[in-house]
């Protein structure tokens, strides 16, 4: 492929803390390596950002013409698995089976393309084996009683990742520290077998791979020593992906490992800001459930990756507002695409192209600075306010009909073909986010009164009518009113609905 026709694109790269031109290191092609989740449990809501950050850039770096090999991982040997195991008296790969194929669910419910290869540990032990001899025979580690360590103290380039001051960390590690390291911070690659856990031959010993090499391991398996971008959640910064440095370049004696790494702010949990319905959804099935796919893919995505979301009563009201508008938005402009005078177009309608035309390069710029979501998606909602402008001035006009179609392209194709939402069929999604709302416990920070006691009001307010009592059946229509109840009085009796 002409790596000319591939558009500039900006990353901020961890390693420098600098925003950096993408150059990868063949042209045309890009290797993305993506730290997966450690299959114990069903995945949470974190886990699930993680996979629909990977998704965005993934789906991103191939709309705009790179041949992308995508590795993301599971970590199905670790710790918590064997401890899941022992509690549920079954084998760790059975647990880590079964939380794989959950994963796997999750991971299609939200829409996520699938990676190019979906590696695991199990499956990658001789290539663990292979890297961990190659940094022994480089003299970067060592065996104790078949364990292997990895020797910091002479890979001079540890902490260059996290910027973490080695010298302070030593210290801090000095206390209870384990006699066999020559350093502290030495790290295991190779853990001797204990009884009960899986293990596997090798040349140390019976045993199993620590968690930081098996990335090593699998990334230059499927992508070679070098790749152009890692990604993985901000907490895995150090050691773990300070770690896979030092593994990979002390074995391959080439810098860097990686080009870019790209790290992904958490979603912040502040009780306080959550209702009671909130405080359950920590699981990525509760999160799809309660809400969708497409809803997951907004909440995620609308933030900046860099920046930390707010698991709060006011992310998902926001949420939900925003879709209801991209889709109310798709609703008109379907219609109106079906029909308008045919002639040359009106000048509002002349106006409103030209307004999609700017908002077109305005997402386009956004997203090709960092995937800046938030301002492509600023960019799309000024045009959604201009066509609801234009729509009620100018209905039935020449011009509306392309005018309409226009804002569908940018909404399924500039908006939707990088962040997977919108592209579903307005009056379903609509109908879909009617159900959510509905559900949502609050309105104006009050909390929303349930069904029941909705009905149990009403039939006070009929006897209190009955009884002549307007006053007070009209503080309880007041009431409801505030809390977010809308009452109709028609013929057949009265109807209510959430706001
Ligand atoms: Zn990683
Ligand atoms: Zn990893």
């Amino acid at each position: 492929m002409n790596s000319a026709i591939i558009r500039p694109i900006k990353l901020t790269n961890s390693l420098t803390g600098k925003k950096e031109p993408l150059e990868t290191i063949q042209p045309g092609k890009l290797t993305m390596y993506s730290c997966g989740p450690t299959v114990y449990s069903f995945i949470h809501i974190g886990n699930l950002r993680a996979g629909l950050v990977a998704d965005m850039f993934h789906r991103y770096f191939k709309r705009v013409g790179y041949d992308v090999t995508f590795v993301r991982n599971y970590t199905d040997v670790d710790d918590k698995i064997i401890k899941r195991a022992n509690e549920e008296k079954i084998s760790s790969e059975a647990v880590a089976q079964k939380y794989t194929q959950e994963a796997e669910k999750d991971f299609t419910a939200a829409g996520i393309q699938d990676p190019t290869v979906k590696p695991t540990v199990t499956t990658h032990i001789p290539e663990i084996i292979q890297l961990i001899e190659r940094i022994i025979k480089n003299g970067k580690a060592y065996v104790v009683d078949g364990e292997v360590l990895f020797a910091i103290n002479k890979f001079p380039g540890y902490g260059k990742l996290s910027g973490k001051n080695i010298e302070e960390l030593q210290a801090g590690a000095r206390v209870g520290v384990n006699e066999k390291k020559q350093n502290p911070l030495d790290f295991s690659l190779w853990k001797p077998a204990k009884p009960g856990e899986p293990s596997w031959e090798s040349p140390w010993g019976k045993g199993r791979p620590g968690w930081h090499i098996e990335c090593s391991a699998m990334s230059s398996r499927w992508l070679g020593d070098q790749i152009d971008v890692h990604h993985g959640g901000e907490d895995l910064s150090f050691p773990h992906h300070e770690n896979e440095i030092a593994q990979s370049e002390g074995a391959s004696g080439k810098a860097p490992f990686v080009k870019y790494w790209l790290h992904h702010a958490f979603i912040t949990m502040s009780q306080t800001k959550m209702s009671k319905s909130l405080g359950n959804v920590f699981l990525a099935r509760d999160f799809l459930t309660q809400f969708s796919g497409e809803f997951a893919r907004y909440f995620a995505l609308s933030v900046h990756y860099r920046s930390p979301i707010d698991f709060s009563d006011d992310t998902i009201d926001n949420t939900l507002i925003s879709l209801q508008r991209i889709y109310e938005a798709k609703q008109k402009a379907a219609e109106f695409a079906q029909g308008g005078a045919s002639g040359t177009p009106a000048q509002a309608w002349t106006d409103f192209i030209a307004a999609c035309q700017k908002a077109r390069e305005q997402i386009d710029e956004a997203f090709a600075n960092d995937f800046n979501s938030a301002e492509a998606l600023a960019a799309l909602y000024t045009l959604i306010r201009d066509f609801n402008r234009t729509a009620t001035a100018a209905a039935g006009a020449a011009g509306a009909a392309q005018g309409a179609r226009e804002l569908v392209a940018i909404i399924e194709k500039d908006i939707g073909e990088i962040l997977g939402v919108g592209l579903n069929e307005p009056a379903a999604a609509l109908k879909d986010l009617g159900r959510i709302r509905a559900a949502r416990p609050v309105a104006g920070g009050v909390e929303k009164p349930q069904a029941a006691e909705i009905e149990k009001l009403l039939a006070e307010r009929v006897a209190a009518r009955q009884a002549k009592d307007f006053a007070r059946g009209d503080q309880i229509r007041k009431d409801l009113d505030a809390r977010g109840i809308v009452i109709k009085d028609g013929p057949s009796g009265t109807t209510w609905s959430y706001k």
